[in-house]
């Protein structure tokens, strides 16, 4: 049985859209999928991995942001809750798909 999601929030996972593998981020918890920028719902507040939901989470939009970068905006497809989520499109691992996230850029909510 593997006990480390349980102890390390910044684990790895497989994503539950595209799926594929994705890779821990080293320095903060990684929360959606590199490749198609989809997250689930795990969260209550970043981190905390609280939610009972553990539904996906659509990215619907996205925002520049002159200190994070960019700020990715989900949506859960089953409770409706919104999450803002900083881009990791600068990770040395399985950076965010930028195209992908200035894409979303021109879409609003
Ligand atoms: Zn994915
Ligand atoms: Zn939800």
């Amino acid at each position: 049985m593997d006990q480390r999601r349980f102890t390390k929030n910044d684990s790895g996972f497989v994503c539950g859209h595209c799926g594929k593998e994705v890779e821990p981020l080293g320095y903060t918890s990684r929360n959606h999928c590199p490749f198609c920028l989809w997250s689930r719902h795990l969260d209550e507040n970043p981190g905390d991995r609280a939610s009972e939901c553990m539904a996906l989470m659509e990215p619907v939009s996205a925002v520049p942001d002159a200190k994070k970068g960019y700020i990715i905006i989900h949506k859960c497809t089953k409770c409706g809750a919104i999450r803002r989520n900083k881009a990791a499109h600068e990770a040395k691992v399985q950076p965010d798909n930028l195209s992908k996230i200035i894409k979303l850029t021109a879409k609003t909510l």
